[in-house]
């Protein structure tokens, strides 16, 4: 078998104004990755691309990594991997280029899986059937108060949802937070109301299920100190990526200092070896890689292992398209030590409607892992054309 083209596609879809402390999202979108063969069978991948512009992924896949795989097997994933990482070094170790990488590997593990006639999964040497999910919402929004939020969690609760995360950290007011330097501050709060909002969802939550908070590395170390003790007096749980990876230092401190409230992150890293550096200064007590990001599935399958080895659990980041929860849930049943996965609960269009049948959860809200060979599901591309760009 020999890959004949690869293609991106780019999907936009305008959702309902939503931000978390850095940003504001009025726009959904996607860049999957389409992958043929001489044999009639297509990979897709996604490569995640919040916040970044479609068409430079576009030139990135196209331009820069298709020459490396075009003409080669698509089943040696490694193999091409490590061409799509060698030859772009100087550039591409991080950021876009290795999103674009994650998608075309994504993309090759679902022709694999397609070849073989398994699911991904069961190529990973699969753990469990079912993931377990965590509710992921809780954003800001245009007149979104206190009882809003309370509705919200409750349709959670009722779903059967244990685990729920929001978004805190959007408060100018804090002396060095980083949304002072974003285009802008609507939905802001200050530092108590958040405070209320961390209460009010673990009044509702009562004192069962695990309750994160994420800040989008937009806080200062000292001020995640500070919070600490009104973190554990709220009932939180775990805390997501307060301030950004790269500080190791602050991030040991705040470990430290947050005592049972685990430290989930990062994933705005990239790669097995700085997710292992980090492990190694023990920077985190849950890992928590990206699919679509981090590597694709050939690298994350490494970081989860080293994870293993480490004895720390995984939970999968996603906040894609359906193409990225699916390769998620595919990778998240391979691990055994998989604690959870992020299942984002906002209205979004490319992960809900370009999907011939839905993702299946059971009353607890684990999700099934789809049995269908590669990434297991069926894309309605009807749907898909009506939101797509290029
Ligand atoms: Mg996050």
């Amino acid at each position: 078998m020999k890959i004949v083209s690869v293609k991106a596609i780019g999907m936009r879809w305008e959702c309902p104004v939503m931000s978390d402390a850095m940003s504001v999202c009025r726009v959904r979108q996607a860049l999957w990755i389409k992958i043929e063969t001489d044999k009639k069978i297509t990979g897709i991948g996604e490569a995640f691309c919040y916040g970044s512009p479609l068409l430079i992924a576009k030139h990135i896949v196209e331009e820069q990594l298709a020459p490396a795989v075009i003409g080669e097997d698509p089943t040696d994933i490694e193999l091409l991997w490590q061409k799509m990482y060698w030859r772009n070094v100087p550039n591409g170790r991080n950021g876009l280029v290795m999103g674009c990488i994650s998608g075309i590997d994504i993309a090759l593990w679902d022709i694999l899986g397609k070849a073989a006639g398994l699911p991904v999964s069961k190529l990973l040497g699969a753990h469990q059937d079912k993931v377990p999910a965590y509710a992921s919402g809780g954003f800001y929004a245009p007149g979104k108060d206190l009882d809003g939020l309370k509705r919200e969690v409750e349709g959670y609760k009722k779903k059967g949802y244990r685990d729920i995360k929001i978004k805190i950290g959007r408060n100018p007011e804090i002396t060095g937070n980083a949304v002072r330097y974003t285009q802008s501050k609507d939905f802001s709060v200050t530092y108590g109301e958040d405070m209320d909002r961390i209460r009010t969802v673990r009044e509702i939550m009562g004192k069962e299920g695990r309750l994160a908070a994420d800040i989008n590395a937009a806080w200062p170390v000292e001020e995640v100190l500070r919070a600490s003790e009104d973190f554990h007096k709220a009932g939180l749980n775990w805390l997501e990526e307060p301030i950004l990876f790269e500080d190791v230092e602050g991030l040991k401190q705040i470990r430290r200092e947050l005592l049972d409230i685990s430290l989930m992150g990062y994933e705005t890293t990239q790669g097995c070896r700085n997710f292992v550096n980090l492990m190694k200064e023990n920077a985190m007590d849950i890992v928590q890689p990206d699919v679509g990001w981090g590597g694709g599935i050939s690298e994350l399958r490494k970081i989860g292992l080293a994870a293993q080895g480490f004895s720390k659990p995984v939970s999968l980041h996603s906040f894609g398209s359906a193409i990225h929860f699916a390769a998620s849930l595919q990778l998240a049943a391979g691990f055994p030590n998989t604690e959870a996965i992020e299942s984002e609960e906002n209205d979004n269009f490319l992960k809900t409607g370009v999907l011939k049948t839905p993702f299946e959860h059971d009353e607890h809200m684990k999700f099934y892992v789809p049995q269908l060979p590669g990434l297991g599901i069926e894309i309605d591309w009807d749907a898909v054309e009506k939101i797509q760009v290029f």
